[in-house]
């Protein structure tokens, strides 16, 4: 078996990829999974299915959607890459708000009340904390 042959072999084997925090996003062995085929057209079909940013939606923007983004990040592993859930974003909100929302748990963005949108929000984490009503 050639080396090209067993280096498949592995690859192939084990497409579950660690996300060790010690390697830069930019050199991620699972950023290559992008450009597959198989991707592109999950991606593509998503976004035909829905076509605008579901967090502008949220804030009553209606904006169109570039990215098919994992709900819950895949964190290199194969079959959730290929099987979770996804939510389609634009670029503005991918790079911001999402990032926001995986380093902190929660959505900071308030409504046109001027209220947090998120129920994970911290604002409704305190029960002492009464939202009045009129
Ligand atoms: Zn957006």
């Amino acid at each position: 078996m050639s080396i090209r042959a067993v280096a498949t072999t592995v690859l192939c084997s084990n497409r579950t990829m660690s996300n060790r925090s010690n390697i830069p996003y930019h050199l991620r062995p699972w950023r290559s999974w992008y450009q597959l085929g198989i991707w592109r057209r999950r991606r593509e079909a998503h976004l035909r299915i829905e076509p605008l940013c579901r967090f502008c939606l949220q804030s009553g923007l209606v904006v169109p959607a570039e990215i098919a983004d994992h709900i819950e990040h895949h964190r290199g592993d194969w079959n959730k890459f290929l099987t979770s859930e996804l939510q389609s974003l634009c670029k503005r909100c991918h790079n911001s708000t999402k990032h926001r929302l995986e380093v902190r748990g929660y959505n900071v963005d308030v409504g046109e009340d001027g209220y947090p949108i998120d129920p994970r929000h911290p604002r409704y984490q305190n029960d002492d904390i009464k939202i009045e009503t009129s």
